[in-house]
């Protein structure tokens, strides 16, 4: 009998099985086209196996509020076919296993706390830069959420004074994501984030705005780690100054472990995710057994 772990993502979505001790025994990766394509072959992988219950991690923004109609629903996304898709419902048609649903980053953050670089706490940030920014939040060993889940992303950020570009947010245009995700750093250079040279004075405004979120960050919930994920942060030397931008703005308000290491890099690189999803399905299964032991 095995776990199903999920990471789905809009450029692809990564399936894996581990089994009783959470060791992975298979991965693949299905690119993610249309919805009817992309789940054939991922229903194709599962099918293999004798699944003890799932957990799936999706890109966003999802419906997570049980009562509501939208619930297992991925909402207002770009990508063609997956607004208003029923994602949940279409793996809960074809398995009767307890499915367990969340983001994306709330999955790598949860795989972060149990098995990453927040290991032995109790409470974690995980927040990627990528295409976009998103983050995930555990408190008390949970992933949290209330009316939805966060929106990290898409917080006001103070403008750095010598920025004058207007991001790249379809709905607020300069939030936090118009102006640090990894399409800004292009829009603003004509050169991909990957390609730009250590020493352009571009990722001294990128690590004002990053360092600045994750001050609003630990200022709202104290968190007792902050990973950092996405293809934005393969930049070493970002970190360094992202670090240092946060040191700076908290101009010593707030009294945090020291910053090496407190705001750190993810332990399980472009894992988080699929472990994390992996480590929510054996959840969900425990949680399921206890309240059928208690009936
Ligand atoms: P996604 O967010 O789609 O899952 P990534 O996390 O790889 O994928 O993010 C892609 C974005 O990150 C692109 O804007 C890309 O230009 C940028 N990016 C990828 N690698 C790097 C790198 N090494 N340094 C800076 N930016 C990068
Ligand atoms: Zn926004």
């Amino acid at each position: 009998m095995y776990f199903g772990g999920i990471e789905a993502g809009g450029t692809k979505f990564v399936c894996a099985v581990s089994d009783k001790t959470q060791q992975i025994i298979e991965k693949i990766s299905v690119p993610t086209t249309t919805p009817e394509e992309t789940l054939a072959k991922v229903f194709q992988f599962f099918d293999q196996y004798q699944l003890l219950s799932m957990g799936i991690g999706s890109f966003g923004p999802i419906g997570i509020e049980p009562t509501k109609d939208n619930y297992g629903y991925i909402l207002a996304t770009p990508k063609p076919g997956w607004a208003e898709f029923d994602l949940l419902g279409k793996f809960k048609e074809r398995y009767q296993v307890p499915i367990a649903w969340t983001t994306d980053v709330n999955a790598a953050a949860f795989g972060e706390l149990k098995k990453g670089a927040a290991r032995g706490k109790k409470s974690c940030i995980y927040l990627t830069v990528g295409t976009g920014i998103g983050g995930g939040v555990v408190i008390d060993e949970q992933i949290f959420s209330g009316i939805g889940h966060p929106e990290m992303g898409h917080m006001h950020v103070k403008r750095h004074p010598n920025d004058e570009y207007e991001g790249t947010c379809p709905y607020h245009k300069d939030c936090l994501e118009g102006v640090a995700a990894g399409p800004s750093l292009e829009a603003r250079t004509g050169i991909k984030g990957q390609d730009l040279p250590a020493d352009h004075p571009i990722w001294d405004m990128q690590a004002y705005y990053i360092g600045q979120a994750l001050m609003s960050y630990v200022l709202t919930l104290a968190p007792e780690k902050i990973v950092l994920g996405g293809g934005v942060m393969n930049q070493d030397h970002l970190l360094m100054k992202i670090r240092q931008a946060f040191v700076e703005q908290m101009a010593g308000y707030m009294e945090t472990p020291a910053v090496s290491d407190y705001i750190v890099r993810w332990g399980l690189p472009n894992e988080s995710g699929i472990i994390g999803s992996l480590l929510l399905a054996e959840e969900v299964m425990n949680e399921n057994v206890e309240a059928e032991r208690r009936a």
